[in-house]
């Protein structure tokens, strides 16, 4: 079957990414500050989603959401870059305990 042609870039799956060890830098414009994950790591956390969707499902760890978008692009480190390339890796994930209470019927 051949592949559809697909102008808007969706369907670009970030196992797509690990298959072609490109990285994926998110800048936040307020922080002015970026930072770059692994596919596989993003993928544990959100599945193997859309790259571009990211933009909406991450936010700024410094500011949250008041941030705005961030900017998500794929991109392959050439290798002058990958020297010294610093990668945010995920160490955990940490599952929020959210107690809920009701009174005990009389
Ligand atoms: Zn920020």
């Amino acid at each position: 079957m051949p592949e559809s042609y697909n102008p808007k870039g969706r369907d670009y799956p970030l196992s797509n990414l690990n298959d072609t060890l490109r990285l994926v830098r998110v800048r936040c414009r307020y922080c002015q500050r970026s930072r770059n994950y692994n596919p596989s790591d993003l993928i544990q956390i959100f599945g193997d989603v859309d790259v571009d969707s990211l933009a909406d499902r991450m936010k700024c760890e410094s500011g949250g959401r008041a941030h705005g978008r961030l900017d998500v692009e794929a991109f392959a480190p050439t290798g002058r870059e990958a020297v010294g390339l610093r990668i945010r890796r995920l160490v955990a994930i940490k599952i929020n305990r959210v107690p809920v209470w009701k009174e005990d019927p009389a």
